[in-house]
């Protein structure tokens, strides 16, 4: 009977820990690189709606009980540590230690990175997804399409080593570790399958990463669509689906490239959780 007693308290003892809520959810935000641009008018802004001309790229790296998701991939590696870049006229880039490099300074193994997922394949969002060789690529059907067509739309080179990763195309959202915590959002119109991520965290709340659906605070303020982008009435659907979310959960907004934004928050080894 004493036996009983103790195994049940054990049972007990390990089914409250593994029916816990709590999936230790960590977001890690690395610096991926900077872009600068002379003229501004391009993102559907006028030079006189903002001063800001500098985008920060950021990479995050998500870690919950059950797995880990890198969300977007920064800039090109072939930039790292070549300074200041002109990538065309009044456009610099620049990008000083890789995302592999910091993440091996903390320990992270790339190989051990389960999930993959690119807000878009754009070249600032898919630097070093190639490397990510075990991981699940979780991409939206569109965006694989546009991809992979015979006349892609992005620059193939970034990213064709992809396409012999494990993948799980998707249709619209996807909650990736079925309990809530993470949830990709399908906000096409930039690209034909851009998506935004959406993340509960316990201490801090929810949070949404933009993707690109806003590059400024100004573009999101002013609504404005930029000249590189497939469907405007789709991009403004899904910016209206979003700030609904975004007021119905209560969530933080993190418009990605902002560079006031990304001098205010803690880079990794910090992390937000
Ligand atoms: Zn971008």
């Amino acid at each position: 009977m004493k036996h009983l007693k103790i195994l049940l308290v054990l049972f007990l003892i390990s089914s409250c820990a593994t029916n816990t809520n709590d999936p230790n959810l960590k977001l890690y935000v690395f610096d991926c690189g900077l872009i600068k641009f002379d003229d501004i008018s391009f993102f559907g802004l006028s030079n006189e709606d903002t001063e800001v001309r500098e985008l920060f790229v950021p990479c995050y790296i998500i870690e919950h009980d059950q797995g880990s998701l890198l969300w977007d991939a920064g800039l090109p590696l072939s930039f790292v540590g070549k300074g200041k870049i002109i990538t065309r006229p009044g456009v610099e880039q620049s990008y000083e230690i890789s995302l592999i490099e910091q993440m091996e300074k903390m320990n992270f193994k790339i190989d051990e990175i389960d999930f993959i997922a690119l807000s878009h394949l754009h070249s600032d969002h898919v630097g070093a997804a190639t490397m990510f060789k075990e991981a699940t690529w979780l991409v939206q059907e569109p965006e694989f399409e546009a991809a992979f067509s015979p006349s892609p739309i992005f620059d193939l080179s970034l990213y064709e080593g992809l396409k012999s990763n494990k993948r799980q195309i998707l249709n619209g959202d996807f909650d990736v570790f079925g309990d809530g915590s993470v949830t990709i959002l399908s906000a096409p119109g930039h690209t034909p399958g851009h998506q935004v991520l959406l993340l509960d965290l316990k201490a801090f709340g929810p949070l949404l990463l933009s993707g690109d659906l806003y590059h400024f605070v100004k573009s999101r303020e002013l609504k404005s669509v930029p000249d590189f982008n497939v469907n405007a009435e789709e991009t403004l659907e899904s910016m209206s689906k979003i700030e609904n979310i975004i007021a119905t959960k209560k969530a933080t907004l993190w418009i990605e490239h902002s560079l006031d934004l990304s001098q205010t928050i803690d880079l990794a080894p910090a992390y937000y959780d």
